[in-house]
């Protein structure tokens, strides 16, 4: 990444499509958040599943397109838009302390979200240090995995 960086290959803004998703113990916790970090999120393009996604409108009175609820398929759409290139930054503040009923979406949207190389916060640190990084607003070639015809792993390639 520092070779990126020196490279001068980092171009100076660009639009991040970005997914925000709370368990319900976790939801005041992301809503505290990106009430801090408003400004720079009315930049980019919010996503999130259906509830977290209403309360977030609400709060940050800004555009959020809201995916189902996690429980009832939304977890699995922004896991499907993933892997379609059409989401890049992962916040996703899961509850480590209670099961959900629909623990195996949760553990599919993780692998997928990291499979396709997206920026992934699931805490409150994690999300800070990605939000205040100089590549979260920088256009950098972003490498992602293209199936191997000689083997059944997937290669990664520099692609975007
Ligand atoms: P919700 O879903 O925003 O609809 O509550 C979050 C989740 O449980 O994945």
């Amino acid at each position: 990444m520092r070779d990126v960086i020196k490279s001068g290959i980092v171009k100076p803004w660009i639009t991040r499509n970005i997914a925000l998703v709370a368990h319900d113990n976790q939801k005041a916790e992301l809503l505290d958040w990106t009430r801090q970090n408003r400004r720079l999120l009315s930049r980019h393009n919010l996503f999130a599943t259906g509830t977290t996604g209403s309360l977030l409108a609400e709060v940050l009175d800004l555009p959020v397109n809201r995916f189902l609820s996690g429980p009832l398929g939304g977890d699995q759409q922004i896991g499907a838009a993933i892997a379609e290139g059409k989401i890049d930054i992962l916040v996703f503040f899961w509850d480590p302390l209670e099961p959900q009923p629909h623990d195996p979406d949760v553990k599919a949207l993780l692998r997928i979200a990291t499979l396709w190389n997206a920026g992934i916060a699931v805490n409150r640190t994690t999300a800070d240090m990605l939000i205040t990084s100089q590549l979260f607003e920088a256009d950098f070639p972003t490498k992602r995995p293209q199936f191997n015809p000689n083997g059944s792993k997937a290669d990664f390639v520099g692609v975007q």
